[in-house]
């Protein structure tokens, strides 16, 4: 049964903190099972640190953005590569995202309780919460389970117990329930992804990208540090997949969460 417009359950962050108060172990354990498998050396993508040890990703240009609103804002906030592709035909460690190596459980740009950059655009990760995932990386692809979307938050009382159990409502209710856009952030974030992965996959298909793979672990990760870094968009255009214009363009589209909107425009029923 459908539920009356004016009855919808609506997101409301109540700006507790909890979420930017423990940026570590937010992961799924089903997303932590897969790192520990793969993660390690059996696929292009690398991770540089142990899963426990890892914090929010950051995509390479919200890291760039990181950098400096923490220097306007007088904060380190300890930006390190987290995922990095080792190019053999360069010999070139191309970082696709960070992550924020903070001294304790909190985030660094966390000060007495509030965001420092509040202000700004920060990250997805920031403006995805309460969600963890979205139905695009939805194993089941059915939006049958959608309670497996969210972390935990103390503002989701009301919004679970109305989540529909059918696949033709779940996306329409997500847009309504959350009108601050926490469910578009999601989706974009995922899309992202795929578009990531989609493009190193183009890359090596074109003979842009060699990945090693198959290295021991610490002999890969000794190369990554001691070889010239460069940011993943940065080597996009270095390489020629992408003009400077056509990435402008590009982290436009994915500031504005236009693939979110697309994709959100093709699920409606
Ligand atoms: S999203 Fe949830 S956990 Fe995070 S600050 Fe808002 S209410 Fe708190
Ligand atoms: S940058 Fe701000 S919103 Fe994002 S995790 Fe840190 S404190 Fe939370």
């Amino acid at each position: 049964m459908l539920i009356p417009l004016d009855e919808k359950p609506q997101f409301r962050c109540s700006a507790c903190g909890s979420c930017c108060s423990h940026i570590r172990g937010f992961i799924p354990e089903q997303d932590r099972a897969f790192l520990k498998e793969y993660a390690f050396g059996r696929l292009p993508v690398v991770q540089l640190v142990p899963v426990e040890r890892m914090t929010f990703p950051l995509w390479d240009w919200e890291a760039s953005r990181f950098r400096q609103w923490g220097k306007e804002a007088g904060i380190d906030p300890r930006v390190k590569p987290l995922r990095v592709i080792y190019d053999e035909g360069k010999g070139t460690a191309i970082v696709l995202s960070y992550f924020m190596d903070a001294e304790t459980d909190a985030c660094p740009m966390l000060q007495e309780r509030k965001c420092a950059i509040y202000h700004t655009k920060r990250a997805y990760v920031c403006r995805l919460f309460p969600f963890n995932r979205s139905p695009v990386s939805d194993p089941s692809s059915s939006g049958m389970d959608a309670r497996s979307y969210f972390g935990e938050c103390g503002a989701m009382e009301k919004i679970l117990p109305e989540l529909p159990a059918d696949k033709e409502n779940v996306v329409p209710f997500l847009m309504e329930a959350f009108p601050n856009g926490e469910f578009l952030n999601a989706l974009q974030n995922d899309l992202t992804i795929e578009w990531s992965n989609r493009t190193i996959i183009e890359l090596m298909q074109g003979k842009r990208l060699r990945p090693a793979m198959n290295l021991p672990y610490e002999e890969l990760k000794k190369k990554m540090l001691y070889s010239r870094q460069v940011d993943f968009t940065d080597f996009l255009v270095e390489c020629g997949h992408l003009s400077k214009v056509e990435l402008d363009l590009l982290l436009q589209r994915f500031d504005e969460n236009e693939d979110a909107r697309e994709w959100v425009g093709g699920h409606e029923l």
